[in-house]
């Protein structure tokens, strides 16, 4: 059976991450967090380098080596060499994030590295626009989403198992900009791919969630 690749896109707090690694996990492939790039970015941007500021985020872009590492069921994030994961879901680097990621170069910028993550198969990658500009010709695609209270629910729990302080409301309203940001932007907006599944994960839960993705992807490993 030829191992495939699963693209899973969606909103922010669909449970993208965590149905992503369970789906890698069951299937025995490679998990792949693209957004975690993007954070990276806006996470090196710090609080000196702005949005504005072309020349200065090119040469972050220059010196950019993200890495990833299984650690204890914890994908750890990796920049030039730094452990950065406690420091990239925090609501300031989500937002930077976010904003960052609309400029065309950057997005130029990072195309190659993230399709060469995919060019063994047996991936599953998730973000806003794999199925449709890193690997439209993925084996799977899914647009996984979910009502904007469950989604804003599921990350307030995600956010205070990591420590991190926020309001129901300061949250539901961080959702809603990045949605937006993300729906509206010229390049590379979030859509659902032509061939896209949707899968609206509102009243199931994120195992049973996990669980419909692999029966997708063991239909299509077949097919393959
Ligand atoms: O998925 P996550 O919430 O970690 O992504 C952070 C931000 O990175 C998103 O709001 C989106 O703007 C951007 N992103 C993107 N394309 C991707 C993945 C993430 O533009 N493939």
């Amino acid at each position: 059976m030829k191992k495939i690749r699963i693209a899973i896109d969606g909103p922010a707090g669909a449970g993208k991450s965590s149905v992503s690694r369970m789906v890698a996990g069951l299937l025995g492939y490679q998990y792949v967090d693209t957004g975690a790039i993007y954070r990276s970015l806006a996470y090196a941007m710090n609080d000196t380098v702005k949005l504005e500021d072309h020349a200065e985020i090119r040469q972050l872009l220059d010196n950019f080596d993200v890495s990833f590492r299984m650690k204890d069921d914890v994908n750890h994030i990796f920049l030039n060499g730094e452990d950065i994961t406690p420091f990239i879901r925090t609501e300031k680097v989500s937002m930077l994030a976010s904003s960052v990621s609309a400029l065309p170069f950057v997005r130029e910028a990072l195309l190659e590295m993230q399709k060469r993550y995919a060019r063994a198969g047996g991936v599953v990658m998730e973000g806003r626009d794999i199925g449709t500009v890193i690997i439209p010709d993925a084996e799977l695609k899914i647009f996984l989403t979910a009502s904007p209270e469950k989604r804003a629910a599921r990350r307030m729990l995600e956010l205070k198992a990591k420590g991190v302080e926020i309001t129901m409301e300061n949250l539901v309203e961080e959702i809603k900009r990045r949605d937006d940001q993300d729906l509206k932007r010229a390049i590379a907006p979030l859509k659902i791919a032509v061939d896209g599944v949707l899968v609206d994960n509102s009243d199931i839960d994120l195992f049973e969630t996990a669980e419909l993705i692999v029966k997708y992807a063991r239909e299509r490993e077949k097919l393959n």
